[in-house]
């Protein structure tokens, strides 16, 4: 699967314009999706908590037509124009909470590592949501909690580690690898700008560490399935 894509190879994946952060069902899908972005200037806060297991998503601002300082209100539940996302997410994760459905809301969650380069998280469980005041900003804020879908039926176990352990890295460090190795493979004289994933160079499994910059590396899809052939 691969990791690191443009704005449009994105685009492509999905099969719409993604131009919102949050996108209920987008053309009938069977999962919902989240844009996310981490970065020091990102809009919103948004991360995993400290464990690295639960995603923590912010619900979305009011929008500029209807209030000119977005981040000096309350995050919506409704408008005038009805349900807002925030109110839509926070449904289905209270439906989820009371038992009124039995799976949770699946999430395709992609964050933003720097200007036109996404990384595809994969798939989340919408398990909970808050909606309270943040002291931090002064107003009130959603939070929806996310945690990692684990039924990846189509994937084989070494895949299932590989994905666990690069949705694991964390935006900074995965800005930091992409700086260092200028998007590019970094296998010797190889240099490719295509289908990138992000490698650990200690596997994980072997107590790699995902933390830290120097034990992660970009490889294309060639050299990276090399790798693991020279692991078995
Ligand atoms: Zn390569």
């Amino acid at each position: 699967m691969k990791d690191i894509l443009s704005y449009n190879e994105l685009v492509n994946r999905e099969g719409f314009n993604v131009q919102r952060g949050m996108n209920y069902r987008p053309q009938n899908k069977r999962y919902s999706i989240f844009l996310m972005s981490v970065r020091e200037n990102a809009p919103y806060n948004d991360g995993f908590d400290e464990k690295g297991e639960k995603l923590i998503y912010e619900g979305e601002d009011i929008s500029r037509r209807e209030n000119n300082n977005p981040k000096e209100v309350d995050q919506p539940f409704f408008t005038r124009q009805g349900l807002t996302n925030n109110g839509k997410f926070f449904k289905v994760a209270e439906d989820f909470k009371l038992k009124r459905r039995g799976k949770p809301e699946l999430i395709k969650v992609y964050e933003k590592i720097s200007n036109n380069v996404w990384s595809d998280k994969g798939l989340f469980n919408l398990t909970d949501v808050n909606y309270q005041f943040s002291k931090e900003e002064g107003r009130k804020v959603f939070k929806f909690i996310l945690s990692p879908d684990t039924a990846k039926e189509d994937m084989t176990e070494e895949e299932i580690e590989e994905f666990e352990f690069s949705r694991r890295i964390p935006t900074e460090i995965k800005r930091v690898v992409w700086e260092r190795d200028g998007g590019k493979c970094s296998y010797p004289d190889c240099g490719s700008t295509k289908d990138l994933h992000f490698d650990h160079i200690i596997p994980w499994s072997k107590g790699g560490s995902s933390k830290e910059a120097k034990n992660v590396q970009l490889l294309c899809g060639k050299h990276n399935l090399k790798k693991s052939d020279k692991i078995i």
